[in-house]
Formats: C-alpha cells, structure tokens, sequence
C-alpha cells in the first residue's frame, strides 16, 4: 500500500489518511475505511522515452 500525501478523505475529510492499494485498484481510507475506486495507469505507458 501506497500513501497518497496531500489528499483528503473525501468522507471524514482528515488529510494523508488514503492509501492506495494499486494491485487492487482500491483508495482506501485508513481513517474511516472508505473505499474508492481508481484507475492505475502502468508506467510503462506514456512516458515514450527509452
Ligand atoms: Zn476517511
């Protein structure tokens, strides 16, 4: 799990509390456990270079 700083639950509005669990898709709040789903770009697309 990955924590998303500088974001805010959307739910109980407490900051730096997501955590995104990129295998699953999943932005979870460890504050108050909401859920959101996201799309999780691979980083081997767009960057072109290489
Ligand atoms: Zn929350």
């Amino acid at each position: 799990m990955t924590r998303l700083e500088d974001l805010r639950c959307s739910v109980c509005l407490t900051l730096d509390s997501l955590q995104l669990d990129a295998r699953a898709g999943v932005v979870e709040c460890e504050e108050c456990g909401a859920k959101a789903r996201v799309v999780v770009e691979t980083l081997d697309t767009g960057w072109g270079g290489r």
